[in-house]
């Protein structure tokens, strides 16, 4: 049987908008002075679908965070989404050297795979640099700024089509991707053709975690205004009564 495929989530900014979840463990209302800055806690558009639908194609979900490992498992059960993720990794787990990037081979442990069957089948999705890889040389990294602005189908269509590309394998669908490319100046850009566009590059960086140089397969995706949706608000902080 085939190995289960996964996915390792970010989760605020990817998977929604958690950074109210500290107050609402503790019971408090929100400072007035901030209550600009803290969003509500919300999920992004059409998530549980998502996550639901790639479920149904054999891939399990990981939440791959910076954030503490007890702020992680509540943001997540404050969603109601806690069902769908195998496991949940924060901080202490996943932290690269000086947070600029994210270690995935707590995962891959978790799944009992290989550094190379890690790359076959696993793939990152963040919505920042820092969710970079650290220390699986070419596990492929899908990089969608403001990721939680937007509908879920977007990540869902690039993992997809990854899998079809590579026929099950995330890493030889990317390389078939870049070779395929359009080259649009100094970018090769892939055009999914229902408004999903994005630019395929290897990046390669020295990381302290990793021995020699790391290759990074990156998806960046370009703005998608077509999917741009609110998150789903979930839970309302209470605002400090004013006397
Ligand atoms: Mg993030």
């Amino acid at each position: 049987m085939d190995k289960p495929k996964a996915i390792c989530w970010d989760m605020d900014g990817t998977l929604g908008l958690f950074d109210s979840v500290q107050l609402l463990m503790e019971g408090t209302s929100v400072p007035p002075d901030m209550e600009k800055v803290v969003r509500p806690l919300s999920i992004r558009y059409k998530l549980r679908e998502a996550l639901q639908e790639l479920r149904g194609m054999g891939i399990v979900h990981y939440v791959t965070t910076s954030a503490p490992k007890e702020i992680a498992d509540a943001a997540v059960s404050m969603a109601g989404i806690s069902g769908f993720f195998e496991g949940i990794f924060g901080n202490g787990t996943v932290n690269g050297i000086g947070g600029r990037c994210k270690r995935y081979m707590p995962v891959a442990e978790d799944l009992g795979y290989s550094m190379e069957e890690a790359v076959a089948n696993m793939v990152v999705v963040g919505d920042g640099v820092a969710d970079k890889p650290s220390d699986l040389d070419g596990l492929v990294f899908i990089l969608q700024p403001s990721g939680a602005y937007h509908d879920a189908f977007v990540p869902m269509e690039i993992v997809k089509k990854l899998l079809e590309a590579g026929k099950g394998h995330f890493k030889r669908g990317f390389d078939f991707l870049y070779e395929t490319a359009n080259q649009e100046e100094r970018n090769r850009r892939v055009d999914l053709g229902n408004g999903i566009k994005f630019d395929v590059n290897y990046t390669s960086r020295t990381f302290e975690d990793f021995m020699g140089e790391l290759v990074v397969p990156t998806i960046t995706c370009l703005p998608a205004e077509g999917y741009r949706m609110k998150p789903e608000v979930i839970t309302f902080i209470n605002k400090r009564r004013k006397h």
